[in-house]
């Protein structure tokens, strides 16, 4: 089944409000293995409309309409259905008397306009809205018509009214095809999109099971999906490309989730992996944010903050280091990050020296000291200085997976 959604309303146009709705019809379809073909927006206006209407009907088995079912002037959704089908909207008693009901049950006097959301047109089925004055509709084009056995949703603007009648009225009306989908999402670090990509070569030119990348910002992320008709048989589609990617990307994935799972935190897998083993943390210039990663994780032992650079000489930095080799080298970074340990007598020390402005602007130095072993890692990237620090963070974080 191939849809399309077409959201109304000029706010919506002009960029005054922001179409949520589109996108929430968006995932719900893809959850259910509907094709999603286009999304649109068109204002208040019933030629446009209407033609926008014909349009995606001449592609779409369904189209989505949100919006424009209230009781004013600008709201045509109904009059443009109704113009591209063909037929005349007449007022249907039950859904007037249950809107009368309505304004009768709240003290209320309903306004003459309003009866124009107790319209029908003959294909039409009402959805009913118990959060709201506006019925959906749901249309399927009639024998003749040119898009006869199409189908065409309207539901209300107001999100809450929208979900719950996607959720609970139209979906449970709509022939939707016996699919199930699987997928799983590994989490690389340390690894760039384009290296994935390049690993990943052919698998990543499938559509079914797909193989796909996202940059994040504490990684890489890939993606390996299935669909099927039954879960059982979209798992057994996915397992072999999954192992192949697996093996293909052994050393750079920190975690692997799937759908439903508590999202996977990058200072989260480095806890687990330091399994009881206690953190320090020395920061300079990235104001916390590595520290701050850590929150709700129990593995840290103490993290200083500093810029003051008396204080970080205090904290196991040596003048030669910062004299010879500026704040934002391996070898201040090493240095602190010995200090982390020492200072708070942790098993394992971390820190960032991360400089966001000054000669080395854009230059982030990161360490990590564990046991008998010591990391390093040097990094500079383009970026604002918000950009440097969540970087670093995440540079310092990768190094406990070397
Ligand atoms: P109403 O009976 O409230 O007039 P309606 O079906 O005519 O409902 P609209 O007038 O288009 O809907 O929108 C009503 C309100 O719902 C908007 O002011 C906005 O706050 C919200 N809304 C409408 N469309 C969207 C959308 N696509 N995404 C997010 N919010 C929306
Ligand atoms: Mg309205």
């Amino acid at each position: 089944m191939n849809a399309e959604i077409l959201s109304v309303g000029t706010e919506l146009l002009l960029g005054e409000i922001v179409d949520t709705n589109a996108a929430f019809v968006a995932r719900e379809l893809a959850a259910r293995g509907v094709t999603l073909q286009r999304k649109a927006t068109v204002g208040d206006n019933l030629e446009r409309l209407a033609h926008m209407l014909r349009e995606a009907l001449s592609r779409a088995d369904l189209v989505i309409l949100g919006g424009g079912l209230g009781p004013t002037d600008d709201d045509l959704t109904r009059e443009s259905i109704a113009l591209v089908v063909g037929e005349t909207p007449r007022e249907d008693p039950e859904l007037l008397s249950w809107l009368e009901g309505l304004y009768q049950s709240r003290g209320r006097h309903m306004p003459q306009i309003n009866r124009k959301q107790a319209w029908l047109i003959p294909s039409a089925t009402a959805l009913p809205n118990p959060l709201g004055t506006a019925p959906g509709w749901l249309v399927r084009l009639p024998e003749g018509h040119e898009f006869a056995g199409k189908q065409v949703a309207a539901l209300p603007g107001p999100p809450r009214e929208m979900q719950r009648m996607f959720r609970e009225e139209l979906l449970p009306r709509l022939d939707l095809p016996a699919w199930a989908f699987y997928a799983v999402t590994l989490h690389t670090a340390g690894i760039g999109e384009s290296n994935v990509a390049e690993l990943l070569g052919e698998l990543t030119r499938v559509a079914n099971p797909s193989v796909a990348t996202y940059a994040r910002r504490s990684g890489t992320d890939v993606r390996v999906a299935a669909s099927a008709a039954s879960p059982a048989e979209a798992e057994a589609l996915a397992q072999p490309v999954l192992a192949r990617v697996r093996s293909l990307l052994e050393r750079f994935v920190w975690a692997e989730e799937r759908p439903g799972d508590a999202p996977a935190s990058l200072a989260g897998s480095v806890a687990k992996l330091l399994s009881g083993r206690r953190l320090g943390i020395v920061e300079t210039g990235s104001g916390g944010t590595l520290a701050l990663q850590f929150a709700g994780e129990d593995a840290l032992k103490g993290a200083a903050i500093s810029d003051d650079h008396a204080t970080l000489l205090t904290l196991g930095l040596t003048p030669v280091t910062l004299g010879d080799q500026g704040l934002c080298s391996e070898a201040a970074a090493l240095e602190l990050a010995r200090g982390a340990r020492d200072q708070f007598g942790a098993e394992v020390g971390l820190s960032v020296s991360a400089c966001t402005s000054g000669e080395q602007q854009g230059q982030v130095a990161v360490a990590l000291v564990s046991g008998g072993a010591e990391h390093s890692a040097l990094v500079n990237w383009p970026g604002d200085a918000g950009q440097v620090r969540e970087r670093a963070a995440s540079a310092a974080l990768n190094l406990a997976f070397r």
